[in-house]
């Protein structure tokens, strides 16, 4: 467990370092669940994005796609079940009257035994002076590993039996914690109740005049309400495909987990069209195919897994998760449901609009059943990027960090480096990547030893290093080393497009899936 924490750290703290992910508003201590992407996260969700839309949408005939807006009529969320259902605990103290979130009541206690850990260490670093060893302490001094234990006691209780749904637990965890009221100072709680995961926020510019609005949940939606207008404007026959990606947005309770959950997040779905009757045989092909477009991007087979739903979500008559083996375990990847006609019908009901198909094989209306595939791009981004950060031990004796990203999803293809920076190398150097840069993300980098520079760029995940010496003014050669095998070859200069773009085209990676 340790381990995994440990790694799981590396991970956050080398996707800061190297501007691939950052915590939100961070200057002003961030924003809980909330993160920014920086340079470089930004290029690899966007290759992600579109490898997933490429894959999806331009070698699909028959799927399309579109991108609907974030705000949506706010009676959607009724028909959807949104409303209704979409839920999270909070609990009432009777006296006060205030409400809270059953949640964070006891996330603040545990906050309280960790400020009597930080009471602890500050006590013990006056005591021994420079000889003092935080870590060391942390993990020997029996009282703080008590106050450890509880905190972590208490925190596993609650997320057990919230997500076994178990909200008189969570009652009774407040109640032997003792928890009062920070108002009030009283104990006297009401049951613990659900609580709707939307954002709600306003439209209008009086306050008279507002139209209470959701921040959409999931992006289906929007597909469901486009039904007619695709089908019509593009001339779809079933079976027939919309695809979209976009943001989403959820009041998450339990978001600890770095981008794995998030409160602002991405999503890439796809909803699928099909004759009812058909789902089990479009389930199961959905779920075929899916698994195959993660696995022709090579993080190994034995990294992901089904988990098939035995309690099925409201809208479901199948669902399953592809899971994927992250740094704290097998979760939830992407999952694939078969959402029978329930939005289609519901928004038929609650529009008073028609929302069905002529099927002209059979010469009858009806409302399409759906097959949804369902994958988070930041859930997607924490795989690729957890799977690729690795430390090497090499023959020297030395550790490198590298990270192993699939090259076609690499923010940066290729780092061109003038061995040194006189002699006209830098003008060479200059001169490839003005002729790359048109093909490829490239760098220029002169900075430092030629070998820092190769880790630095293994450590970004750049799959190629171009190094211009003095020989390459003379013949017209470079060093073209390969980031994962470490391997060097001389090549002419003219050859090392067709290399990197034999390497890192989309076309080869996705041909995998066939
Ligand atoms: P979970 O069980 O992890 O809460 P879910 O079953 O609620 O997820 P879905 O509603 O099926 O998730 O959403 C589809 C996909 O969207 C998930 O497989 C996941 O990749 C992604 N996703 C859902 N919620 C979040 C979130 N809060 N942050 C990041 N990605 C998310």
């Amino acid at each position: 467990m340790a381990k995994q924490e440990d790694d799981f750290k590396k991970v956050i703290s080398h996707a800061k370092e190297y501007g691939y992910v950052f915590q939100s508003s961070e200057i002003y201590d961030g924003l809980s669940a909330v993160y920014d992407y920086g340079q470089n996260g930004a290029e690899l969700k966007k290759n992600i994005r579109e490898y997933w839309w490429t894959s999806m949408v331009q070698l699909n005939e028959n799927i399309v796609g579109i991108d609907a807006a974030i705000f949506m009529h706010p009676t959607t969320w009724k028909a959807s079940g949104h409303v209704d259902a979409f839920n999270d605990p909070l609990i009432d103290n009777k006296d006060s009257k205030k409400r809270y979130r059953a949640d964070v009541l006891i996330e603040d206690y545990v906050a309280k035994i960790e400020a009597k850990i930080e009471k602890e260490v500050e006590k013990a670093a006056k005591r021994f002076g420079d000889s003092f060893e935080k870590e060391q302490f942390l993990t020997t001094n029996q009282r703080v590993m008590e106050y450890q234990e509880e905190a972590t006691r208490i925190l596993k209780r609650m997320g057990k039996s919230l997500a076994n749904e178990d909200l008189a637990d969570v009652k009774k965890l407040i109640e032997e914690l003792e928890i009062a009221c920070p108002m009030s100072g009283s104990k006297n709680w009401t049951d613990v109740k659900q609580f709707n995961l939307m954002f709600g926020t306003k439209l209008g510019a009086s306050a008279e005049n507002t139209t209470d609005l959701y921040l959409r949940p999931e992006t289906a939606q929007g597909i469901f309400v486009n039904f007619s207008n695709v089908q019509k404007s593009g001339r779809m026959k079933i079976p027939f495909g919309i695809a979209q990606t976009g943001k989403a947005f959820r009041n998450e309770i339990v978001a600890r987990q770095f981008i794995f959950r998030m409160r602002e997040f991405e999503q890439m779905e796809m909803q699928f069209f099909i004759q009812p009757g058909t789902q089990k045989e479009w389930y199961e092909i959905w779920k075929q195919k899916r698994l195959k477009w993660h696995l022709s991007l090579g993080l190994g087979t034995e990294n992901y897994r089904f988990h098939d739903h035995d309690k099925l979500a409201h809208y479901a008559d199948a669902a399953a998760d592809i899971e994927f083996r992250f740094p704290f375990g097998f979760k939830e990847l992407e999952g694939i449901h078969s959402r029978t006609d329930f939005d289609l019908a519901n928004h038929e009901k609650y529009s008073g609009k028609k929302l069905q198909y002529f099927d002209p094989e059979k010469n009858e209306n009806y409302v399409p059943y759906v097959v949804e595939t369902s994958i988070g791009l930041d859930r997607m981004f924490l795989a690729v990027f957890s799977h690729a950060l690795q430390e090497e031990e090499l023959d020297n004796g030395t550790v490198r960090t590298v990270l192993r990203l699939p090259s076609v999803l690499a923010p940066t293809k290729a780092a061109v480096l003038p061995l040194v920076k006189k002699d006209g190398l830098p003008e060479l150097a200059q001169e490839i990547v003005e002729d790359l840069k048109w093909d490829f993300m490239v760098t220029y980098d002169e900075k430092d030893a030629v070998g820092r520079r190769y880790r630095r760029q293994d450590a970004n995940g750049t799959p190629f290093c171009i190094t211009v010496d003095h020989q390459s003014l003379e013949d017209h050669t470079v060093t073209l080393r390969h980031r994962d095998s470490m391997q060097q070859q001389r090549i002419s200069i003219n050859d090392v497009k067709g290399i990197i773009h034999k390497e890192v085209d989309m076309k080869s990676w996705l041909k995998q899936m066939v």
